[in-house]
């Protein structure tokens, strides 16, 4: 990294330094933990099925397994042989008899279709009784198939894959009572600036409540991070630095917020100068310009990863959306890909876009469109609370009512 530049980059060039600059620091270490504990994990490496889920055919419904042909025409009456509810494997089929089952119960050999019992009549009689059929069945109909879900052998989980609810139900269904995992990234935080105030204490004239520290934390733990938090560190070059040097003695990555504008004070960059190297960019997007990346030096010659996040808040919180997030994805091994938007029709008007590439606030309505957080200041957090995703919207590109614009959902970007 060069010690002293200022650039001016486009988003897709400023993510493709940070996914090579993040590539030598990814995390080596995976550690296998229990199907029950690894929610938010991120897979070490792919989940192969040792069966066929299901693994054998199985009732769709409650009913009667028989064999098609065995019914001619509806009314017909079947000899009942056997009972058949789930878990226990049945005998082979008599042929020219039905076998009562249940749901999820296997289907004996020699049946070829489910009647659901809303389409026969029980009748008594010796032993199990027999059943009128009221239908003629389809060859097929209401069997699950052996394997329809998982094959044996195939990979039902890959490498990268950050594991979701559904995706530890997936993983115990072919068996896996243990998950490969990535090390959870270990991330330190801390706030700059003198005017920052902890929600607790009366604010003092001049200040403002820290709200950057609760937002940032919160998205570093959403994202599966162990948090260290610094706290707030003054706007002293001393005292950064040694925040920065007790960050990264314990840290993958550290994430700062404030001191990074151009022009303002910034004991950021002088500190993480003095105690590793640091990029100074600016990136072509809206809200969040300004980004700090550099490593900063360990006793041992490794190095912890740098991003320093713009101040106001809403550019803090859409740089950690759009950077950080790219950052910890490529420490853990995932795809870096931002996710892919949808085209959505804009019910509102942006009648002055900016040069740079703009991330507006917009929540999607009734009616299937985008309206628009009226004011999408850069310090304005109620924006961010308001709004159920981004508008992702190229440099100089009006918006008009009932143009498609792209979307993309911070729930998304969050989990991501
Ligand atoms: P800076 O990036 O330090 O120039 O800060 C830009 C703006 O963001 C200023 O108005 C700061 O007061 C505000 N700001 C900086 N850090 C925080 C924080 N942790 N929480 C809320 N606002 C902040
Ligand atoms: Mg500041």
């Amino acid at each position: 990294m060069n010690a002293d530049t200022r650039v001016l980059l486009s988003l897709d060039e400023a993510l493709a330094r940070l996914a090579a600059g993040a590539a030598p620091h990814a995390l080596r270490r995976t550690e296998s933990v229990s199907t029950f504990d690894a929610l938010g994990r991120v897979l070490a490496a792919e989940v192969l099925s040792a069966l066929d889920v299901p693994p054998a055919d199985n009732s769709a419904m409650d009913g009667y397994a028989l064999h098609a042909a065995s019914v001619p025409a509806a009314g017909t009456v079947l000899p009942v042989s056997q009972r058949i509810p789930a878990g226990v494997p049945g005998l082979a089929l008599r042929p020219g008899t039905a076998a009562r089952i249940f749901t999820g119960g296997q289907v004996p050999a020699g049946a070829d279709a489910i009647v659901m019992q809303e389409q026969c009549e029980p009748l008594p009689g010796d032993g199990l009784g027999s059943v009128r059929v009221d239908v003629v069945p389809q060859h097929g109909q209401w069997i699950r198939r052996r394997g329809e879900d998982v094959r044996l052998g195939s990979a039902v989980l890959h490498r990268g894959a950050r594991l979701t609810p559904q995706a530890l139900g997936l993983a115990a269904s072919v068996g896996a009572a243990l998950l490969p995992v990535v090390r959870r990234p270990r991330a330190a935080l801390f706030s700059t600036g003198d005017e920052l105030m902890m929600p607790g204490q009366p604010l003092r004239p001049g200040a403002i409540y820290n709200s950057n520290r609760y937002m940032l934390r919160g998205l570093l733990q959403a994202a599966g991070c162990e948090v260290t938090d610094l706290g707030i560190v003054p706007d002293r070059l001393d005292a950064t630095r040694m925040a920065l040097r007790e960050a990264a003695a314990a840290n993958d990555l550290i994430v700062t917020s404030g001191g990074v504008s151009v022009g303002e004070e910034d004991h950021l960059k002088p500190a993480a100068q003095a105690e590793g190297r640091l990029e100074q960019w600016q990136i072509a997007i809206k809200p969040g310009k300004p980004l700090a990346f550099g490593e900063i030096r360990r006793a041992d010659g490794t190095a912890a990863l740098l991003l320093g996040l713009p101040g106001n808040p809403v550019s803090s919180f859409v740089t950690y959306l759009l950077c950080v997030s790219t950052v910890l994805r490529v420490l853990q091994g995932a795809p870096a890909a931002l996710p892919v938007g949808l085209t959505l029709r804009a019910d509102f008007d942006w009648p002055r876009p900016d040069r740079r590439r703009e991330f507006l606030r917009v929540r999607v309505n009734a009616g299937g469109g985008l309206d628009l957080y009226p004011n999408q200041s850069s310090g304005v957090l109620t924006s961010a609370v308001w709004a159920d995703g981004l508008v992702d919207n190229p440099p100089d590109q009006a918006i008009g009512r009932g143009d498609t614009v792209q979307f993309v959902s911070l729930a998304e970007l969050i989990s991501r």
